[in-house]
């Protein structure tokens, strides 16, 4: 078959990072959108919600967005949905637990109204302007997951989201092999795939694995059994609930987006928990111990969730226990290893006894290894492949996984967010690049917040703040009081006690004298001497007034 035009791919979250996943494919002027993801931000991002992508190219080109598709329901693929929408407001394809899922991230947001959703299913195809895509079930860790097949004029585009090849899943569902090798028959220009576990070799162990972990956990746990999980794991809060039916526990939800995520699950049939086994939370807290497993978020030990406020001692509506065993059951997202590891001295140091994944495997990987990253691409034999959903190393790993498989190292395109690829005459081609950075959302406000701000907040945060007020006669410029100065997180009361006084002196020193021209002068003049005494740089502000 000839092909005709030029599909433009435009990765634009995702490829570079871990978290926020979205691509978007441009056909003739008209552009379908894959995934809306968020991304967790990182410690050093002080005070930040979340990251989303940067999609200044659809915001400009929003009345050219024919369609929204999202391939399940997991945080860095629907989690910036709300926002996108906000934008472009363009129809949203998604099956029906993914669905769900939306409209419980919309109905939190208040974003209800702006979005006209369509159910689609694993194993059908709809026509959204030029694209035809067809959908095909993938096995990941939440169920009603698909990839995509994206026909244009231009030649067939194989997008494999998250996936792994599991022989036993939660929902007895495996991956649509027969669709793989029929995209392979009909031949695929290009194949996008998840390198999350590109530098791992062998295979993703079953979530079979996970049932006899459980067991063993909910047999030797003394008291309550507190699951930390992400509230978009719906095949994991299967197998807890499976695990506590056996062992005669009830099971308890804690925080709202684990209540709400689980509600419509179950209605939409993709939970199967039994009445008699979930309770609310306050019965659950006034049950006996050991007739308790109590669910929960914060299984990255993020401060604000119930497991960190647990650990330190701050969650409202309950306590820890000393014989609670906590199980966290979720990989660390690359960056939060030292946050989980802090939250599991706490929760140690608290009396909890703790379980996480390197002393049991109460969790293994959504995502596929090695080996089952070559058996995609063997089953597909793309011309071309694009490895997304990675940090550059994985990236770049899996790029060399093709070129071993046979794929023509020419033909095998490692980028990043941003840098735009054209597939056109059976070629692929870089196209031009385009905004591909960081959104910060930070409370109500999204995008004020820049990495000039968030330098300084991570000046305050390491160095503290010196607070200088100064008031001079406007005739003579002589100093009207003594300086008034306050100084926070920056040295001890006692050792800011001490150096006060020279402070003080010096900048009378410089006022009076005629030393100085502006504030900048009295600022340099006790940067300098505080860093003499203490090798440390606070921000310094000074307030002048003149009367
Ligand atoms: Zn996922
Ligand atoms: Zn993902």
């Amino acid at each position: 078959m000839g092909k005709n035009g030029k599909l433009k791919i435009i990765p634009l979250g995702g490829l570079g990072e871990v978290g926020k996943n979205m691509t978007a494919y441009e056909f003739q002027n008209q552009i379908l959108v894959v995934d809306a993801g968020i991304m967790f931000p990182k410690n050093d991002m002080l005070g930040i919600d979340y990251i989303i992508p940067d999609y200044e190219y659809l915001r400009q080109k929003a009345d050219k967005v024919v369609g929204i598709v999202i391939t399940h329901g997991h945080e860095d693929h629907i989690g910036a949905i709300h926002h996108l929408l906000d934008d472009v407001a363009a129809p949203v394809y998604a099956t029906r637990l993914t669905r769900g899922l939306i409209e419980v991230k919309l109905a939190r947001n208040n974003a209800t109204s702006k979005a006209q959703l369509n159910t689609v299913e694993a194993g059908g195809s709809v026509e959204i302007g030029p694209f035809k895509v067809e959908f095909f079930h993938i096995c990941h860790s939440i169920p009603d997951a698909v990839g995509l097949g994206i026909t244009t004029p231009a030649g067939l585009v194989v997008h494999m989201s998250d996936f792994k090849f599991d022989h036993t899943p939660v929902d007895g569902w495996p991956t649509d092999y027969a669709k793989l090798a029929e995209f392979s028959k009909r031949g695929v220009d290009l194949l996008l795939s998840d390198s999350t576990n590109a530098e791992r070799p062998g295979w993703t162990p079953s979530e079979m694995v996970i049932g006899p972990a459980l067991d063993k956990v909910f047999t030797d746990a003394p008291g309550r059994v507190i699951v930390a999980t992400f509230a978009s794991l719906i095949s994991r809060i299967q197998q807890v609930a499976d695990a506590a039916a056996k062992h005669g526990r009830k099971m308890a939800l804690a925080g709202s987006s684990m209540v709400d995520n689980v509600k419509i699950a179950r209605k939409l049939g993709y939970l199967n928990i039994r009445d008699d086994v979930l309770v609310p939370l306050e019965q659950a807290l006034q049950m006996q111990n050991h007739k308790v497993v109590l669910m929960c978020t914060g299984s990255q030990g993020e401060p604000s969730s119930i497991v960190g406020r647990l650990s330190a001692g701050t969650n409202r509506q309950f306590d820890l226990k000393p014989d609670d065993t906590v199980v966290l059951s979720s990989h660390p997202i690359p960056g939060n290893e030292e946050t989980i590891s802090k939250t599991i001295n706490r929760l140690l140091r608290r009396g909890a006894n703790v379980i996480y994944d390197a002393l049991a495997p109460v969790h293994v990987s959504g995502h596929a290894s090695q080996e089952e990253q070559k058996l995609l691409i063997n089953m597909v034999k793309p011309t071309h492949f694009m490895p997304i959903h990675g940090e550059l190393r994985q990236l770049k790993r899996h790029g060399m996984l093709a070129v071993e498989l046979g794929i023509p190292e020419e033909n095998v395109i490692v980028v990043e967010n941003g840098q735009t690829v054209e597939l056109s005459g059976g070629r692929i081609r870089m196209g031009d690049r385009i905004p591909g950075g960081y959104v910060f959302v930070d409370g109500q406000s999204i995008g004020d917040v820049d990495y000039d701000i968030m330098r300084e907040r991570g000046k305050l945060a390491r160095n503290g703040i010196f607070l200088i007020d100064i008031s001079v006669d406007k005739l003579d410029g002589r100093l009207l009081h003594d300086p008034e100065i306050i100084t926070r997180g920056f040295v001890s009361p006692e050792d800011a006690e001490e150096m006060i006084p020279e402070v003080r002196r010096r900048i009378m020193e410089a006022v009076n004298g005629g030393g100085w021209d502006n504030e900048k002068d009295i600022v340099n003049t006790v940067k300098s001497y505080l860093y003499e005494e203490t090798k440390r740089r606070p921000m310094v502000l000074v307030t002048l007034s003149k009367a």
